[in-house]
């Protein structure tokens, strides 16, 4: 089986060429500028490859809702170049087999149960904290969709008594992604976040954030993995902190049981596939779209 693999980000693209075991024969990068010249980069580098399908885990938000006369189209995004554009159906002007369309985080979820750090289970969220904050869901062994997909990057939160940020979400202020993204890190100390790597206070906040979030998550959803990709988790120093301020938050509420135990160091992980997430995710869409005929 040879297939096709697009991660659609908002500041850069990747492409892979691979199979259903995940393996990765030949990729590309490129950075997201307009759609039509995104796209025809994406279509040169796909085409003449004897793909048996593609997978596009895409930034968002986007139409997911196969039912919908806008399945497929990048919906009401800042990046206003693709405001009501139609991936899905550009692409498919080039190609004609299958092409499963979903959002990038949904897809990172699905490569990383299919091959990464949830293999083998029926459920898990895939978190990302870097530019935004996106999350993508795995419930009863499927893709998490509702009338579209959930948003989960942009709960409320309860702010830290000590924090008067106000936030940096274009939409909410002092939402999930307004509070916590790598953008929200860098204003509210005036330094990115990675020179920010020593300054402890900056990541028991970042922590209490995120900490909050996951609860939410665990007491809708009752995921039996959290992982934990995106560029600020690259202070690998969060995972124990966060660990340590949900379990707090939970306050033994949730009981443990096979998954969710002891310091949580099982429960909440980075990404098996590293940064590769996004695109064996793509490539996981990819397989799965031929699978379900
Ligand atoms: P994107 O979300 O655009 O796909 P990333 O996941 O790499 O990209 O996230 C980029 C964000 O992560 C930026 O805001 C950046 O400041 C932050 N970031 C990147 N590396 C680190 C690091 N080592 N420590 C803390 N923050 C980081
Ligand atoms: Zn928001």
């Amino acid at each position: 089986m040879r297939l096709g693999a697009v991660e659609a980000g908002g500041t850069k693209f990747v492409c892979a060429i691979g199979n259903e075991h995940g393996d990765i024969f030949e990729r590309i990068s490129f950075p997201t500028t307009t759609p039509t010249e995104t796209l025809e980069q994406v279509i040169n580098f796909l085409q003449g490859k004897n793909l048996d399908a593609i997978g596009i885990g895409s930034f968002g938000p986007i139409d997911v809702n196969m039912k919908s006369d806008t399945y497929g189209y990048v919906m009401n995004t800042p990046k206003l170049a693709w405001k009501n554009y139609d991936v899905l159906g550009h692409m498919k002007e080039h190609f004609s087999v299958p092409i499963a369309f979903d959002t990038d985080v949904n897809a990172a979820a699905l490569g990383e149960a299919t091959w990464g750090a949830a293999k083998g289970l029926d459920s898990c969220i895939y978190m990302t904290v870097g530019t935004g904050i996106g999350v993508g869901a795995i419930v009863e062994g499927k893709l998490l969709h509702g009338m579209s997909h959930p948003e989960m990057g942009h709960i409320l939160l309860k702010p830290h008594h000590t924090d008067s940020f106000k936030g940096v979400c274009p939409y909410h202020g002092n939402c999930l992604e307004g509070m916590a993204s790598g953008p929200a890190i860098e204003k509210r100390w005036n330094q990115k976040g990675a020179q920010l790597q020593t300054n402890e206070e900056v990541w028991e906040l970042e922590a209490y954030y995120l900490a909050q979030a996951l609860m939410n998550y665990v007491l809708i959803l009752a995921p039996k993995k959290l992982i934990i990709g995106g560029g600020v988790m690259k202070q690998a120093q969060l995972f124990p902190l966060v660990s340590r301020q949900l379990t707090g938050l939970l306050q033994g509420y949730v009981s443990e049981n096979q998954y969710f135990y002891g310091d949580l160091s099982t429960y909440i992980v980075p990404p098996a596939l590293g940064d590769n997430a996004g695109v064996c995710g793509a490539l996981a869409l990819a397989k799965e779209s031929l699978v379900q005929g």
